[in-house]
């Protein structure tokens, strides 16, 4: 995108990319989404203690320029019917190329090893060992997640390099490992929740969505928006809990009546079926079994007890934390480059005049949802309209 406004604004430019496939992380779908922005785009949705630095970006292409700038470019961007998602009907792919088809000339499949200050600018080091002259560099390298697409440290080595601070990178946007192994053994089980993340008494990240259980370990859209405090915490030595609610539009009266009412109306039955017009049957099943409720045992024969931590565990099931599922697995990272050290107007480094700092390598994280690719494509936008003609 940086490139692209570069070429509209008739500056010279290279463009050098380490992998052979250009924007593997952007073609790359998640749950079905491969999203480039979300209807419910607001700064809100972006995380750090700095998160109004992205304000300026999304002011430089909000939702609707976005749209209208891949309109021109060929590229129809829609509203899916579910999380605010708005995507191109190709998948990422369909809007990679066609930022590249404008720019395509300037691409080199070579991967820069260092960027050094010089006289007159800088001197872009390639991993060939090639030295090149220039006059401003956009730094561009992504996030330290999925090496195996092209993620790495090499951005923010060069960065540190140059006399960039780093806040310390963690992955994001990530599924988590829990201690219990019931969770494990639902497969395939997808839910809406309302999730806390908890050390002790305090809630240190909220979040509402989906929920998928996996053999790994729970994953989707609500895990995904409060993994970015998780293994900062963890870092820390932080013992963390994940709160779960299985009825996050319900209240907690709602849930006891209905609770209340199933089970009075099929005393005689199993309570592993009557559970099943409450829950899934598989999460039913296993919140019985913590409750030590045995296969076969009728409603009747639940004592009070039970009941009510039956209750207690479908509004707030506590879940131990062993980590997330890490980089590999991670669609984000949190932390990167100091913001305080980037002007936000024009992504231009504060210490070294002349170098901008885009994307996902910044001290920025956001919401699962298109909120992050949205970011990117602004701050690339900024960056090549920022770089002095
Ligand atoms: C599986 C997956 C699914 C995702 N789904 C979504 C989604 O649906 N919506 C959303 O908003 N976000 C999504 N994301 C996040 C999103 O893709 C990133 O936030 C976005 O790609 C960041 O853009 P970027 O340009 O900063 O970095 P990148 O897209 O990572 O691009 C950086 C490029 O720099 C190259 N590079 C790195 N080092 C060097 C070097 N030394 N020399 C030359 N080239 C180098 C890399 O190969 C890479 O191509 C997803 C991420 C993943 C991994």
């Amino acid at each position: 995108m940086a490139a692209v406004q570069l070429r509209r604004r008739g500056i010279p430019f290279r463009i050098f990319e380490k992998q052979p496939v250009v924007g593997g992380k952007f073609c790359y779908s998640s749950m079905g989404a491969a999203a480039v922005s979300n209807t419910g785009l607001d700064i809100s949705r972006f995380h750090g203690r700095h998160a109004r630095f992205v304000s300026d970006a999304l002011a430089a292409l909000d939702a609707d320029r976005l749209r209208a700038w891949f309109q021109q470019a060929g590229v129809e961007l829609q509203d899916a019917p579910y999380y605010g998602l708005v995507k191109p009907a190709g998948g990422g792919a369909e809007v990679i190329g066609a930022l590249l088809e404008q720019v395509e000339d300037a691409l080199e499949t070579r991967a820069v090893s260092g960027v050094r200050k010089a006289d007159a600018g800088f001197t872009v080091e390639l991993a060939d060992g090639e030295n090149l002259p220039a006059r401003a560099v956009v730094l561009a390298t992504g996030g330290a997640n999925l090496p195996q697409l092209g993620g790495g440290d090499d951005g923010y080595r060069i960065a540190q390099s140059l006399g960039h601070t780093l806040a310390p990178v963690f992955p994001a946007l990530v599924g988590v490992r829990v201690h219990e192994e019931w969770p494990l053994r639902l497969p395939g089980l997808w839910m809406d929740v309302r999730l806390r993340l908890l050390e002790g008494r305090r809630e240190l990240a909220e979040a509402a969505g989906s929920m998928l259980f996996t053999l790994s370990g729970l994953t989707g859209e609500a895990v995904f928006n409060l993994s970015h405090a998780i293994e900062p915490a963890l870092a820390r030595g932080a013992e963390l809990e994940l709160a779960v609610n299985f009825f996050p539009s319900l209240r907690a009266e709602e849930v006891a009546l209905w609770l209340f009412r199933v089970f009075g109306e099929r005393t005689r039955e199993a309570a592993h079926e009557a559970i099943d017009h409450i829950l899934p049957r598989s999460l039913g099943a296993a919140l019985l079994a913590r409750q030590k409720v045995k296969r076969g045992a009728r409603v009747m024969q639940l004592s009070e007890r039970q009941r009510e931590a039956l209750l207690g565990e479908m509004l707030d099931t506590r879940l131990k934390l062993r980590g997330t599922l890490g980089m590999r697995a991670a669609e984000g990272v949190t932390g990167g480059v100091s913001l305080r050290e980037v002007n936000p107007r024009s992504l231009e480094s504060r210490l070294v005049p002349g170098l901008y700092i885009a994307g996902q390598l910044l001290d920025i994280s956001a919401d699962w949802g298109g909120f992050e690719q949205h970011f990117a494509l602004a701050a690339g936008l900024l960056a090549g309209n920022s770089v002095p003609q």
